[in-house]
């Protein structure tokens, strides 16, 4: 005997083999993340992630545990390079520093939501949509995305009524824009500029972004405020994107 559900969400993550099902995807692999845990660190400002601004790439430092700080060196590219290739890179200096300890690997991935609307099944987290986590984007966009949905099925009294719950879900991808093309706009855009660039202009960008942030105020608050989905409006990203 089989039963079949009215409507299954799908939430399988990154590496999601049932998003062909309900979606176009065109995943795209910018960098690796080489991550390790380093015991006993102080970070210079203690309860802060830190974003060190690399070459070729940043790297994050943030605290776990009272004990613990995360180091995720970002590594361009769709592989991370051998250790025995003969150009030194920053993974190999990492891998070099952490040859007693145990360290990480991991894809990252940005893939814009591109669903197919289909009766009895949504597709939710990262298996829906994904962004570089430079800015630790996804899991504000899964939660927004669940508390949005939680909505729209609220009302809905029987979820075997097919047409009713289609046109609820279709309504889902348009009120999910403001909140996800923020972040993912803004995530993309900072990891662009925080790379390092043989182009001047680049360059400038980049030193032009790290002094806006610099000033404080509206310039921080402003900018991590959209990255943390608590003013997730497309107008001030522009706005900030104006002033810089
Ligand atoms: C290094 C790194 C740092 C990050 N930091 C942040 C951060 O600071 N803040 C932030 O918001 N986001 C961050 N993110 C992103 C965040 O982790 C993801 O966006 C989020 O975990 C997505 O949640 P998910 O439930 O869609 O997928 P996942 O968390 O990947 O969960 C999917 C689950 O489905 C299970 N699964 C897979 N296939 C099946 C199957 N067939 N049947 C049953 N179960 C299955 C998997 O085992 C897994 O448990 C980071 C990502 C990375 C890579």
């Amino acid at each position: 005997m089989r039963t079949y559900a009215p409507l299954t969400i799908v939430c399988d993550g990154c590496l999601s083999n049932l998003r062909k099902s309900l979606s176009a995807p065109k995943v795209e692999s910018p960098s690796c993340f080489v991550g390790l845990i380093l015991e006993n660190c102080d970070l210079p400002h203690s309860n802060h992630g830190h974003v060190i601004l690399g070459d070729p790439s940043p790297i994050l430092f943030y605290p776990i545990s009272s004990t613990e700080v995360s180091c995720l060196v970002d590594v361009p590219g769709t592989k991370v390079p051998s250790i025995a290739s003969d150009s030194p890179t920053t993974a190999q200096c990492f891998y070099g520093r952490s040859r007693e300890g145990k360290h990480q690997k991991m894809q990252n991935k940005s893939m814009a939501a591109n669903p197919v609307p289909t009766p009895g099944a949504i597709l939710l987290g990262d298996a829906f949509n994904m962004r570089h986590p430079l800015t630790g984007g996804g899991m504000t966009v899964a939660l927004s995305d669940i508390v949005l949905l939680r909505d729209r099925l609220r009302p809905i009294r029987d979820l075997h009524d097919a047409p009713a719950l289609c046109n609820y879900l279709e309504s889902f991808y348009t009120l999910r824009k403001p909140v996800s093309s923020t972040i993912n706009t803004l995530a993309g855009a900072l990891y662009k500029v925080f790379c390092a660039s043989p182009d001047p202009a680049r360059q400038e960008m980049r030193e032009a972004c790290f002094g806006y942030l610099s000033f404080g105020g509206v310039c921080s608050y402003g900018p991590v405020s959209l990255l943390s989905g608590l003013n997730p409006q497309p107008m001030h990203l522009h706005y900030h994107k104006t002033e810089l």
